[in-house]
């Protein structure tokens, strides 16, 4: 795979390699803060590099047949269900998410990405349209690859967003290159391996390594990738935006999350309390998706954090390799600092810490250094305070409570993100009225990340632009040409 399991090199033309400029970035475990590996700090000639791969090996993939290119895709996802362990180790070793969490999520859905993509080809139906007026004509629209794209993608859940790009982006016959978040990318490294043994043509997946403002900036700056799906920050977006909008190229934005978890006056506690203290906590509340804002019946406030206090202060944080451990290490001591400077400001703004806030107390000696902490829930803060309007993306949640369930959702929609919702009711009318008026892409109702690859997936406002998933996804990497045939004098 790489030069040496100490190192994760580029993979640019079926080969795995160094950068031009022989640079690395150290990594450290961020459960144990031992060193880990060197990860290749690509530049513009290694992405030059990766583009001139693209344009050797496009064409002939682009060409073949759906059903070939299948093949190949599912070849993909068996290979990386016989690597399960390895790559939920390392998965582990790169974020400091518990081993168990990597094993039963991450990888499982790596593997169902391409499987999801490799069958959608085979079922593609097309559109077409019988004009009359003011002749009468036949219009279909043919799709083609759009060429070379870049994937941008953050740390969080590494292969499983790495894969939720470029399986489509491979499915529909385009090359690209890729860059995975430098603090967590030795899986996609793995990933090509897998891949070039399965037979995807040399030159048809390239991954540069590195940093995002460097060779991440290079990959969306390159004049050969014509489209680029990003998932990250909304700042970094933003970012990537301007250099790619007065380029022309398509993008696809997958960014911040800030989401609200609605509990009405009639809900289910008993159902929901579990789902809710997933969706806040899950992989330490570093998923986009996460329920980070529980806005409460004020009917059921008190009952409401009797039980979640109870179940969130039971939670077990520790070394992710122990099966016990529900929470692991957050993904570096910045980012931990960074979490913690705005359990501060929530504190600063009225907030109450009502459990969490710090470290936990013990810690088995391996991972005494690492990057953790409890998960914490603030109580009351105000609406405009910074923990409520902006992505803290740790174990923090607020809680607020309403009065009428027009507030709820007038609080929901009171932040600059649109991306998910959920609402805990055993009322379905409610239910259906609330999702029609929250500004979110995806509302779930009585349950929380319950994904159906084929539906659309995204945000609104500042969570960003375009949808992933389905054919959402399929038709973003490809150009639709529309033909129009005169069908001349009727018989
Ligand atoms: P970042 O925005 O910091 O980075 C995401 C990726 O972009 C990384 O690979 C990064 O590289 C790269 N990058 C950074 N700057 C640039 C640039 N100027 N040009 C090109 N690429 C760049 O996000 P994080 O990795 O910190 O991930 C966390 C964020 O991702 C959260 O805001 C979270 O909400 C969001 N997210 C959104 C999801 C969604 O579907 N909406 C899903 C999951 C996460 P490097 O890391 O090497 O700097």
């Amino acid at each position: 795979m790489h030069a040496s399991p100490t190192q994760v090199q580029h993979f640019i033309g079926g080969s795995f390699c160094p950068s031009e400029s022989d640079a690395w970035i150290p990594r450290e475990n961020p459960a144990t803060g031992a060193p880990l590996r060197s990860i290749a700090r690509g530049q513009s000639e290694d992405v030059a590099r990766a583009a001139g791969a693209c344009a050797k090996a496009q064409k002939a993939w682009g060409a073949t047949s759906p059903a070939e290119r299948s093949r190949i895709l599912l070849q993909i996802a068996d290979g990386i269900d016989a690597q399960l362990d390895a790559l939920a180790m390392t998965e582990c070793e790169d974020t400091g998410k518990p081993l168990s969490l990597a094993r039963s999520l991450d990888i499982p859905r790596a593997a169902a990405n391409f499987r999801f993509f490799a069958t959608a080809i085979l079922h593609e139906t097309g559109e077409s349209y019988r004009t009359e007026v003011p002749q009468d004509a036949l219009n279909y629209v043919t799709r083609r690859p759009v060429g070379t794209v870049g994937c941008i993608s953050p740390w969080n859940l590494p292969l499983y967003l790495f894969t939720w790009k470029i399986a489509p982006a491979l499915a529909a016959g385009n090359a690209v290159i890729a860059k995975p978040s430098e603090l967590a990318p030795t899986t996609a490294s793995m990933l090509c391996e897998i891949a070039a043994r399965a037979g995807l043509p040399a030159g048809v997946l390239n991954v540069v390594h590195g940093l995002g403002s460097e060779a991440g900036h290079a990959i969306v700056a390159h004049p050969q990738t014509k489209a680029i799906s990003f998932t990250g920050g909304t700042t970094t977006g933003a970012a990537i935006a301007g250099v790619a909008a007065p380029m022309f190229k398509k993008l696809s934005l997958e960014l911040g999350g800030k989401n609200p978890t609605i509990i009405c006056a009639d809900a289910d506690l008993t159902v929901a309390m579990p789902e809710i203290v997933r969706s806040a906590f899950l992989n330490q509340g570093q998923i986009c998706l996460c329920g980070s804002r529980i806005l409460v019946h004020k009917t059921r406030l008190a009952e409401f954090m009797e039980q979640f206090t109870a179940l969130v202060s039971a939670l077990r944080v520790g070394d992710p390799l122990d099966a016990e451990s529900d929470l692991g290490s957050l993904v570096s001591m910045e980012h931990l600092a960074k979490v913690t400077a705005m359990i501060a400001r929530g504190v600063k703004d009225g907030a109450k810490i009502v459990t969490g806030g710090a470290p936990p107390a013990r810690l088995a000696s391996r991972v005494a250094k690492g990057a953790f902490l409890s998960p914490t829930v603030l109580l009351a803060p105000p609406q405009d305070s910074q923990c409520v309007q902006e992505e803290i993306f740790g174990p923090v949640v607020t809680v607020q409570s309403f009065d009428r369930h027009a507030d709820a959702v007038r609080m929901a929609n009171g932040t600059r993100y649109g991306l998910a919702a959920t609402i805990w009711t055993r009322d379905l009318s409610r239910a259906h009225r609330m999702a029609g008026a929250l500004e979110a892409g995806i509302v779930w109702v009585n349950c929380w990340m319950l994904r159906d690859l084929r539906t659309p997936f995204g945000g609104m406002k500042d969570s960003g632009v375009g949808r992933e998933g389905g054919t959402e996804a399929l038709r973003f990497f490809t150009e639709p040409t529309n033909v129009c045939i005169a069908l001349g004098a009727r018989l």
